[in-house]
């Protein structure tokens, strides 16, 4: 059992090549219709969708060999369908991409099935952004480079003023020098990290706890092959196949693990607290996998979505909007994002004009929330309500998720509905809530039928009524609950 790919192993026959860096700098117009910064998911989703007629779009890219991330590895059915009116779907082929046809929580007698209507994937996230690279620079409108976006500029090529409009990019090219590109049009898909997004106005970025990956190799999932399997607790762990031979495993930390922990600290905590709730065969590997392979860490953040500053500039994606990655929705959203902005092009919405940008850009943020909030609040509220609060006890909250999800089909069905990004009801995130408490406050009254059974699930809404209040808030308060 060797190391993946991802972590140097042999190359493999799903390699997907790299394209290379357009640098034919003398055929640049003076002025680009579009100027994409970042060729991750929604940047190259973008420039594939912005690529027909006679526009000229700028790509530009910070590196653009194969990433070596363990982010967006399970793209939702949402996530598919909006890649297939894209006309991008062929993306998620020929990279040994794993079919998922539901969610699977573990409980320690039963396990729940969350089916899907239609397919998720797993996969390898370098492999499918490559994939998408290919699809966006084989237009010939579009320059795919390979350059570091230094600052945004105004119309007059000058550093921005308070007031000014995004006018064009500051680049620094492979050579090192840097150069200058002005557009009509500027997109930020700059992703997680991005040091532009405060220019427009959004720095409100929180950091959470840690995430950590471990990858399996060769280990057999049995019946749950085709799942994505969620461990709820303490540390959450979210178990799916990221290719044939590769189990990933990821692990969202609890607060009390402290993200500089060194690597031995971090191989003894997984040991002793992840390898016990596996099974036989995942054990086995999992263990092996702590042994002889890496554990690799990376700092969640959140930044709730609203209106940014300043026409000549839309900002999409992680560079607009971030949530836990618990739920595995930011490709989802990110796509979500692409496809909208792509119809509000299409109906003439003006991002450059000062006076009806600022409508455009409330529209966009208004357009986007049926899909975004429900994700991002469901993410936010699998890892908040079962993993975060540790100095509670949460033995209840689980035996209630587990009591909630063993009721009735429907409800499964129904969650499987949101997960998947095909039910865009912000407010059906209450209705599952709301029936977990039930089934908390039903369990409580069984093993406690007395008072102090009514103290401990007025215990339980105080302690978790709070949690769900946040959320709320964070996506607009309660009437953005409703689409
Ligand atoms: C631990 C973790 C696990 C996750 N797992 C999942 C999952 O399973 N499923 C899911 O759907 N989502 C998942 N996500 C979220 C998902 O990865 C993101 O939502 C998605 O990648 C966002 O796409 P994007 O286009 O906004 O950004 P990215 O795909 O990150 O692309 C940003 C691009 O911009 C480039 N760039 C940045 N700055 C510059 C610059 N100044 N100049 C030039 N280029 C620049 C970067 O190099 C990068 O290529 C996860 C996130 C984390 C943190």
């Amino acid at each position: 059992m060797g190391p993946s790919v991802a972590e140097g192993g042999p190359i493999s026959k799903f390699q997907v090549p790299t394209q290379p860096s357009n640098d034919r700098y003398w055929e640049d117009p003076d002025s680009w219709d579009l100027i994409i910064i970042g060729a991750g998911i929604s940047g190259c989703a973008l420039a594939h969708s912005q690529a027909k007629g006679k526009k000229r779009i700028l790509v530009l890219e910070r590196d653009l060999s194969q990433p070596d991330r363990f982010v967006g590895e399970f793209l939702q059915p949402a996530g598919i369908l909006k890649l297939q009116e894209l006309g991008l779907l062929h993306c998620v082929e020929d990279i040994d991409a794993q079919k998922v046809k539901g969610l699977c929580y573990h409980f320690p007698e039963k396990n729940a099935y969350l089916p899907y209507p239609v397919h998720g994937r797993c996969l390898h996230h370098g492999r499918f952004v490559q994939r998408l690279r290919t699809a966006a620079a084989a237009h010939k409108s579009v320059t795919l480079r390979q350059a570091v976006v230094t600052a945004l500029l105004n119309s007059e090529g000058k550093a921005l003023d308070a007031e000014d409009a995004v006018g064009g990019v500051l680049y620094r090219t492979t050579d090192g020098v840097q150069r200058r590109a002005m557009a009509s049009l500027t997109v930020l898909c700059d992703g997680m990290h991005s040091n532009l997004r405060a220019k427009l106005g959004r720095p409100d970025v929180m950091c959470t706890s840690p995430t950590a990956a471990v990858t399996v190799i060769g280990c057999d999932l049995g019946k749950n092959r085709d799942y994505v399997q969620l461990y709820i607790g303490e540390p959450l762990l979210i178990v799916y196949p990221i290719s044939s031979t590769e189990v990933r495993v990821m692990i969202g930390m609890p607060g009390t693990v402290k993200p500089m922990a060194t690597n031995g600290e971090m191989r003894q905590y997984l040991a002793q607290t992840v390898a016990p709730r596996f099974h036989e065969s995942l054990r086995e590997g999992f263990l092996l996998a702590l042994e002889t392979g890496t554990v690799r860490r990376l700092a969640t953040k959140r930044l709730p979505a609203g209106p940014w500053q300043r026409p000549g500039a839309v900002i999409i994606g992680d560079s607009l909007n971030m949530r836990h990655p618990a739920g595995g929705t930011g490709m989802s959203v990110a796509l979500n994002d692409v496809k909208l902005l792509t119809e509000m092009l299409e109906e003439d919405m003006d991002f450059v004009d000062r006076e009806k940008s600022v409508r455009s850009r409330a529209a966009f943020v208004s357009r986007r929330k049926a899909l975004a909030s429900t994700l991002n609040m469901l993410s936010n509220l699998v890892y908040d309500m079962f993993v975060v609060k540790e100095s509670n006890d949460r033995g209840h909250l689980l035996v209630a998720l587990q009591g909630y999800l063993m009721w009735s089909e429907a409800y499964r069905r129904s969650l499987a509905l949101v997960s998947a990004g095909l039910d865009e009801r912000p407010y059906m995130i209450l209705i599952h809530a709301a029936g977990i408490f039930a089934a908390g406050a039903w369990h409580l009254f069984l093993s406690h039928p007395s008072l102090r059974g009514l103290g401990l699930v007025l215990r339980m809404l105080r302690e978790e009524g709070p949690t769900l209040w946040q959320l709320i808030m964070a996506e607009g308060g309660p009437l953005a609950m409703i689409p």
